[in-house]
């Protein structure tokens, strides 16, 4: 039954409280208003104090009372929220995340992160003017190739190189420029799909390339490549199943008798590679990971990787190989779209000269570091945090070592498990998904994995030790 007077009651003290709503124009005209304007300019001003108001009227007519406008006199929680809401509204989208989750190459996180040495060099030429195209000796136009295409020849073996957008691009690029209208012939076992969006067949037919699928998901020899070549063939395709592995019965083509059958039927061979691993791997403690010194000296004639996997440096896909083949694909029309920019030019060849003394990219390269660090190392530091965040939190916190697995992520080494040692982080009356929220909702976002119910902290993907431990604590801190 509905109870008219009752209701007109509520309505007349829902009126009032609404009345009771200072106006934009008010709080604009107000001093705190008039000092906001000067930093944060009318209109952003304007706006954030209508949303503001809105949501103060949304709340009382839901039958709340908003917090912080319980005293119409007293308006400084609503000028607290006007300043949270214009910091927040002129501050970068795009920000820093602690990646505490083990994954190394994370692709939602960015991928691989940059060592300090090398954003110097990007801070250095992008601050001012730069010979991106100009051949300053000579005073006239120069490549922006030319800045990396000698480095990495040197550090390849590769007779000729040139660098694009990311990996895609350079896939998108060599198939276009060396096979379009023509055949390329790919096991069926390795057309990939890499983080939903990339697919191999997809990226054939963009190029305008016609996929020849031979052999099974499981196997594929020699004579199934060689029944399918004729004369429209332009190339042997072998991908580098570098997120995912098929075993039990299975046979694929090594990329050295996948070579042997090209020179023998004058066809090139292309080695999409992925994640690009530029050390040498025959010392203990690397992964068995095949190297793009290794593909360019089976004899590949083309070989494309990712700028920003296992290489360690920005995003960009590098094409190295024959002379010839490099040159259609720098002469393409593509190549001009999926050009290089030069911030991400700068960070490349950084990271590149790095390699001249491989230790030095293992030391200064995250990746590299993240993945060469071992599991004394990581308890050793999980042991650090442990110590840090007992002395902070209280007694409704539990914290304590685990042993576990870091992965390589990112699309490469799916198998490859890093032995590691995390933090268990669980606190009464917080379940795991709810306090892996709260520290996602820190500022910085702080991702964790979660595993057995539990939040996990995994040292290993912490890039800067003391900031971003510093930064977990606060964050931790801070949930009541
Ligand atoms: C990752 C990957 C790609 C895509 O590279 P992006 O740099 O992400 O464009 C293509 N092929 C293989 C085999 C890969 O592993």
């Amino acid at each position: 039954m509905r109870d008219d007077k009752g209701a007109g009651c509520l309505d007349q003290e829902l009126r009032m409280k609404l009345r009771r709503i200072p106006s934009v124009h008010s709080l604009m005209e107000s001093p705190v208003g008039r000092e906001l304007i000067e930093r944060y300019g009318h209109a952003e001003v304007a706006t954030a104090t209508a949303e503001l108001l809105d949501e103060v009227r949304r709340q009382y007519l839901q039958g709340n009372e908003p917090e912080d406008f319980a005293d119409p006199d007293d308006l400084d929680g609503l000028f607290e929220k006007l300043y949270d809401r214009l910091f927040q509204r002129t501050r970068p989208n795009l920000q820093r995340v602690v990646n505490a989750s083990g994954v190394i190459l994370h692709t939602n996180l960015g991928r691989a992160p940059l060592p300090e040495s090398v954003l110097d060099h990007v801070r250095m030429v992008a601050t001012g003017y730069s010979n991106l195209e100009f051949d300053v000796q000579r005073n006239k136009r120069g490549s922006r190739q030319d800045h990396v295409e000698k480095l990495l020849r040197e550090l390849t073996g590769a007779e000729s190189a040139m660098v694009v957008n990311n990996n895609a691009a350079a896939v998108l690029l060599v198939l276009s420029a060396v096979a379009s209208h023509k055949r390329v012939i790919v096991s069926r076992g390795e057309l990939v799909e890499i983080g939903g969006s990339f697919r191999i067949p997809d990226v054939m037919e963009q190029s305008g390339a016609e996929l020849v699928e031979v052999g099974t998901t499981n196997k594929t020899h020699e004579r199934d490549y060689a029944k399918a070549i004729d004369e429209d063939t332009a190339v042997l395709l072998k991908v580098h199943t570098s997120n995912y592995r098929i075993i039990g019965f299975t046979a694929d083509v090594s990329l050295e008798r996948l070579v042997a059958l090209g020179r023998k039927y004058g066809v090139p061979v292309m080695h999409d590679l992925g994640s690009g691993f530029l050390l040498s791997t025959d010392q203990p403690g690397w992964p068995d990971e095949p190297s793009v010194q290794q593909a360019i000296a089976a004899g590949a004639d083309i070989v494309t990787f990712s700028g920003d996997k296992l290489l360690g440096g920005p995003q960009a896909g590098i094409i190295c190989g024959s002379k010839e083949l490099v040159a259609a694909c720098r002469d393409h029309p593509l190549a001009r779209a999926l050009r290089i920019d030069k911030l991400t030019l700068a960070a490349l060849e950084a990271t590149l000269l790095l390699y001249r003394h491989p230790e030095r990219a293992v030391d200064e390269l995250p990746v590299l570091r993240m993945l060469r660090q071992n599991e004394e190392q990581m308890r050793q530091r999980a042991e650090q945090l442990l110590v840090r965040c007992r002395g902070s939190l209280g007694d409704s916190w539990t914290f304590e070592l685990v042993r576990g697995e870091s992965r390589v992520g990112g699309g490469a080494m799916p198998e490859y498990g890093l032995g590691t040692w995390m933090v268990r982080v669980q606190k009464r009356d917080r379940p795991a998904h709810v306090l892996q929220r709260l520290l996602l909702a820190a500022d910085p976002p702080i991702l964790t994995r979660i595993e057995r119910d539990c939040v996990m902290i995994d040292p290993r993907t912490i890039v800067e030790w003391e900031r971003e431990t510093d930064w977990i604590v606060q964050a931790l801190t801070a949930i009541s």
